[in-house]
């Protein structure tokens, strides 16, 4: 009796596993076709400085809104993207796409800076920094001007590639700054051997900063130790005035979170940029 039931359920967890793999299938060759037929999307979430509260940048984020269906969330279509082989496609469109649109938004400000996220995939290529350096050429983009964020985890996948490709990227002008910071298994390992120009600091920690004095004890020594270092320092997910106000008694350099602003399309970021220009002028 008990084997019987116990195959049973094994066989309901079979048939949900087969389940899951055919809507993971056709999740594939949808965003296959997303991408082929450019149906994906990139908003930009705006950077702030944190003493003038004057924009000085976006964070370029993919998103996918299928056609007649709900839109699908990065963290699940990326992932896949990675393990399908269809990142480099999709990483180098929002590459040249972000690149574009900030070449058209340094006619008003010069300044402005593109965040742009590079998955361990793109980053591992043999060609990336060639490409890298070919979308600064197509869209004359200034190479200060680029950003390019990684996690621990990629930087540490291969150590003696990651400075190679680092040195080359910061040769050509390129910035570089590490993502999620604090997550990894070895955070202070990146920054020890690794030369990053900035630093932005995981959520996770921002969240209760105001109320956990652990959490602001661990974000006010990553600002030191950024300052230290001299590499710039960003707060990410801030989303409470209080959380703010810690951020800035700590004095963390950007912020970037939904207290300021969510991920927007082109033409609301153009919007919220140009009202904040004419504010400031
Ligand atoms: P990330 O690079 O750490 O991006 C920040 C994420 O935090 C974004 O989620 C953003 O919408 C979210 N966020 C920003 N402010 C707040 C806040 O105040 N509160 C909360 N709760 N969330 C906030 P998103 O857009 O869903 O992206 C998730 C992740 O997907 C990104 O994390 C990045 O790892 C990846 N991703 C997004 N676009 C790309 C891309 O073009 N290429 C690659 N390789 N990865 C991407
Ligand atoms: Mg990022
Ligand atoms: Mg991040
Ligand atoms: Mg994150």
């Amino acid at each position: 009796k008990a084997k019987q039931s116990g195959k049973n359920r094994y066989q309901l967890y079979n048939s949900e596993i087969c389940e899951i793999m055919r809507e993971k299938r056709a999740l594939v060759s949808e965003l296959r076709k997303a991408i082929q037929e450019e149906e994906l999307n990139v908003y930009y979430q705006p950077l702030f400085d944190l003493k003038s509260r004057e924009l000085i940048g976006a964070e370029a984020l993919v998103r996918w809104f299928p056609k007649g269906k709900d839109s699908v969330p990065p963290s699940v279509f990326i992932p896949i993207a990675e393990e399908y082989g269809l990142i480099d496609q999709l990483g180098y469109w929002v590459l040249r796409t972000a690149s574009e649109q900030l070449v058209s938004w340094q006619n008003t400000k010069q300044s402005l800076i593109m965040s742009v996220n590079v998955s361990y995939q793109q980053f591992g290529r043999s060609d990336f920094v060639e490409s890298v350096r070919n979308v600064l050429q197509m869209t004359k983009m200034p190479p200060h001007s680029l950003h390019l964020e990684i996690t621990e985890s990629t930087a540490l996948i291969n150590l003696a590639h990651t400075k190679h490709i680092l040195h080359q990227l910061q040769m050509s002008g390129v910035s570089i700054a590490m993502d999620d910071f604090g997550t990894g298994y070895s955070s202070l390992s990146c920054v020890k051997d690794l030369s990053i120009d900035k630093l932005k600091i995981d959520r996770s920690f921002i969240t209760n900063i105001s109320t956990d004095e652990r959490d602001a004890a661990i974000v006010k020594t990553i600002i030191a130790l950024s300052r230290n270092l001299r590499m710039k320092v960003l707060a990410e997910g801030v989303e409470l005035p209080e959380q703010l106000e810690k951020l800035a008694e700590f004095e963390c350099d950007e912020i970037q979170g939904y207290l300021f602003s969510r991920p927007l399309p082109a033409d609301q970021f153009e919007a919220l940029f140009l009202a904040s220009q004419s504010s400031s002028a």
